[in-house]
């Protein structure tokens, strides 16, 4: 019999090995139990309480049972728009729980996630690591029946996606739904091109390549690659690291997940390349929890490229440089994201964001100057290294250069990831996806903006509409304040805890916004989510509570007319529950109703 202690054995006496050590206790039994806590603890030298606050900290581990059949259903808004609400009726009523609990005899469980990543094809599940796309309760009722009769997971996987997907290594029922394709990401590429373009070159001409580009990067913040790289390579030390950040867990975000199933070796060139110009011998790609799907894909594809002398030592032949890719596997946090979050989780500890300075370019992973950089912004890199600054620079605008990969999804014709030149208005994206009667276009995911018509001609660019990549689209009949609440849970539900205008702020907000919405709001309410949401913004330690208030200030900025709409010309002091109301039913049971009505007429 398969004891805790076993697997523990298995792991280095070191503390930097906690979440892998938590991650296999937490496949072999669907939680952590108590003895493992202890065991890890003991092993690792760390205490129970450090064990403990890994184990709750991240989505997919558990210090308790989750379920033989453990069933995470995305709850981003794109998943309720696309029917989510009878597709978890129909998980509860056939399993016999709700959700959030687990079935008696201990079979299934059913619990709600954030964003998933497949927001072009919801609503979305992953049950034991495998996803499920395109979910309805027909589908959710044929699952539990099948986990009832005890059949393996990947067995109740019937169809599989396109590309990649369809491959032995894969075999995931996930559609790329590449609707677009530009010549950056999606051009043509020789595989090794952009590894022998970097290492003819010295790697401070490298850096002078990619600063002339301009690359800024993708993942939503703006900052210049070659500035970084420079700053990075500058630092003295060493070791040096390149950290890839597969972890976009913005709702509504997919095309990294793309990029990784189409293109991996184009990221892992972009990654060789940042090496060589950083002067680093080892890369780490991040890879969110929620695709592990794709890492024996990823893998193979790694082993290949060493074996065609890309990676490994003497990388395309150059001597002096040798360079080699490590997959470190998330568990499911949105804070992660954050780059210095990432640093702490592949360090192995809970994805608590870091105080800066200093920059993960002075000190990073294991304290040595890291290049933390997004999937699309080293892919890009890898192309502007192969094709040149000039033709990088004659696409897009004066100071966004180049392509953007966008993630399209919510209420149009055709949901998927789009690559195209920065400069294009949200209107020009609309109509491209097939959006004609859109209201409301939430650029940059909930941490970005709310758009309405009125500003339909603005740019998707760094200059006017800068975005990670998410576009979630709204038509007319949607209700923006249950939009806007689902994001609100979302950041209550990933804020880290760390500090309180993030942990309490967010909730005090949600709090006021679920008073306008029971009618009983009032015009000074609407003050106090605007002053309240900037000192959150101010206020906040990282970049997840700085932007968390964006939902609401956003919508309050450009939807005024729906608050005012909704608190009905009423200014003021309004209580947020109705006293009589409360006690009504107290009063019944006690037959004290009369005194009741007496005094509420008084
Ligand atoms: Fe954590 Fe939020 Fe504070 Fe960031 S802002 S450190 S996520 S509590």
């Amino acid at each position: 019999m398969l004891r805790s202690k076993d697997i523990v054995q298995r792991h280095p006496q070191n503390p930097a090995a906690l979440l892998d050590a938590i991650r296999d206790v937490q496949e072999a039994f669907g939680h952590v139990p108590d003895e493992a806590v202890t065991g890890i603890a003991a092993h690792l030298k760390l205490s129970e309480a450090e064990v403990r606050g890994a184990a709750s900290f991240y989505h997919f581990f558990s210090l308790t049972p989750r379920g033989a059949y453990a069933v995470y259903l995305n709850a981003s808004i794109t998943s309720w728009m696309a029917g989510r609400a009878a597709v978890a009726q129909a998980f509860e009523e056939e399993a016999g729980c709700r959700f959030g609990e687990v079935t008696a005899d201990g079979l299934i469980g059913l619990f709600p996630t954030s964003c998933i990543g497949m927001s072009d094809q919801e609503p979305a599940a992953i049950i034991n690591g495998v996803v499920f796309t395109r979910l309805t309760p027909v589908k959710a009722r044929h699952l539990v029946l099948a986990m009832k009769a005890g059949k393996p997971i990947e067995r109740m996987v019937s169809e599989w996606g396109d590309g990649a997907n369809q491959s032995d290594l894969v075999r995931a029922m996930v559609s790329n739904n590449i609707r677009k394709r530009g010549s950056v990401i999606f051009g043509p590429f020789e595989p090794g091109s952009a590894v022998r373009k970097a290492v003819a070159r010295r790697p401070e001409d490298v850096i002078a390549e990619v600063k002339r580009a301009n690359l800024l990067g993708r993942g939503g913040a703006g900052f210049p690659t070659g500035l970084k790289w420079e700053f990075c390579r500058k630092e003295p030390s060493d070791l040096r690291y390149v950290l890839c950040n597969a972890d976009e867990g913005e709702p509504g975000t997919f095309k990294d997940r793309v990029i990784l199933t189409e293109i991996p070796q184009l990221l892992f060139e972009g990654m060789a390349v940042a090496g060589y110009a950083i002067g680093a011998r080892e890369g780490l790609l991040y890879l969110r929890s929620e695709y592990a799907y794709i890492r024996r894909h990823l893998e193979a594809v790694l082993e290949r490229m060493r074996q065609e002398g890309l990676l490994g030592p003497q990388v395309a032949g150059k001597k002096d440089f040798s360079f080699d890719i490590r997959i470190i596997m998330g568990a499911g946090a949105y804070i992660c994201g954050e780059e210095s979050a990432l640093l702490e989780s592949a360090e192995g500890r809970r994805g608590e964001p870091r105080n800066r300075p200093p920059f993960p370019v002075q000190t990073g992973y294991r304290n040595r100057p890291t290049a933390v950089n997004n999937v699309e912004t080293l892919c890009t890199a890898a192309r502007i290294v192969t094709y040149g600054a000039p033709w990088f620079l004659s696409m897009g605008t004066a100071k966004s250069s180049g392509t953007k990969l966008l993630s399209v999804s919510g209420d149009c014709e055709r949901p998927g990831v789009y690559e195209l030149e920065f400069g294009l208005t949200v209107q020009e994206l609309l109509d491209i996806a097939g959006a004609k009667d859109a209201f409301a276009v939430q650029v940059g995911g909930p941490s970005g903006a709310c758009i309405s018509r009125q500003g339909f001609g603005r740019k998707i660019a760094f200059e006017d509409l800068p975005t990670g990549g998410s576009v979630m689209i709204f038509g007319p009949w949607r209700n923006l304040f249950e939009i806007v609440a689902n994001f609100m849970d979302f950041f209550i539900e990933e804020s880290c805890g760390w500090c309180s205008p993030c942990r309490i702020g967010n909730s005090l907000l949600k709090e006021k916004l679920e008073k306008i919405l029971a009618g009983r709001g009032s015009i000074q309410d609407l003050r106090d989510l605007e002053a309240w949401g900037k000192n959150v913004r101010a206020l906040s330690r990282c970049g997840l509570g700085q932007t968390s208030p964006n939902p609401i200030l956003s919508t309050l900025q450009n939807f005024r007319e729906l608050y005012e709409k909704a608190v009905g010309g009423r200014d003021g002091f309004v209580p947020d529950f109705d006293l009589t109301e409360a006690t009504l039913e107290a009063a019944r049971l006690t037959h004290r109703l009369p005194l009741l009505e007496e005094t509420s007429h008084e």
